[in-house]
């Protein structure tokens, strides 16, 4: 019997169990519980870690999972290279849903850095506004460079100091490119950092700072190991049809 395993917390995987549910296949939706309200979905939802890759193997078989579907952000590789690990040790299939990586176009200024330190490294100089586009998790890095007045836009509103001089904009996305022309305007925004997510969700910023003929620090994908890659949903289906 189908029953799956969809790794998420991200646009393209909530467009994913929609098409699950419309397809009447039983799974479970599962967040690794970084919000605070996570979206609700149209399948069964967990929340929250399995433990690591011995964690996530108890867990396939206790559920009796015959498929994975990894649709977690390209940045999130430790969850992704643990269920490589454990569909390999369970001998579960696994197949992940990647959007491919933005492209620098015609009026584009980025600076391509390989990771998170080479991107704190970028902002060496004078004092200028950055938008940093990372998310929460990392930002204190940034305190290496205090010299900048950071805006940081953040799903839930923070319950303790940031770790850099930042102003918070709380939204969640997917966004548009008017909203975040006019944010970027609105606050004066010199530079943005931004993880090479790929996808429609988070691009809004990219095309925003093109118009605007803005700098942006642009983060590669840090590497997973080899897997099964589809780039879109309809690609997920027939993978399960086949
Ligand atoms: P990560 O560093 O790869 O994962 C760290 C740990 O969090 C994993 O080892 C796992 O804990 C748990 N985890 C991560 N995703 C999970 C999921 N979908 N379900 C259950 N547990 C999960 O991940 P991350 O970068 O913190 O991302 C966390 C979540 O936020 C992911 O669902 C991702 O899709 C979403 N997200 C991330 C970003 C980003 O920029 N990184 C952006 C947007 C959304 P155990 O080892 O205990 O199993």
């Amino acid at each position: 019997m189908t029953r799956i395993l969809l790794l998420g917390g991200t646009t393209e995987a909530n467009l994913l169990a929609q098409a699950l549910a419309r397809a009447g296949l039983a799974g479970v939706y599962s967040y690794a519980g970084r919000t605070e309200a996570p979206m609700g979905q149209p399948i069964h939802m967990r929340v929250g870690g399995f433990g690591g890759v011995e964690g996530l193997a108890d867990y396939l078989k206790a559920e009796a999972i015959s498929h994975v579907i990894d649709a977690t952000h390209p940045f999130a590789a430790q969850m992704s290279s643990n269920a490589v690990a454990a569909c390999t040790e369970t001998g579960t299939p696994l197949i992940a849903l990647e959007r491919a990586p933005w492209v620098a176009g015609a009026g584009d200024r980025w600076t391509q850095v390989p990771d998170l330190a080479a991107a704190v490294a970028a902002l060496d100089g004078p004092p200028r506004r950055v938008f940093l586009a990372i998310g929460r998790q990392h930002l204190d890095a940034f305190a290496a460079q205090p010299q900048h007045r950071y805006l940081v836009r953040l799903v839930d509103q923070p319950t303790a100091p940031l770790p850099v001089p930042a102003e918070v904009v709380v939204a969640r996305g997917p966004f548009d490119v008017a909203g975040d022309t006019a944010l970027l305007q609105r606050h004066g925004i010199q530079v943005i950092v931004a993880k090479n997510a790929g996808g429609k969700g988070a691009v809004a910023k990219i095309a925003a700072a093109r118009a605007l003929g803005l700098p942006v620090v642009m983060i590669d994908r840090p590497r997973i190991p080899p897997r099964r890659v589809v780039h879109g949903v309809a690609g997920v289906m027939a993978w399960l049809n086949g």
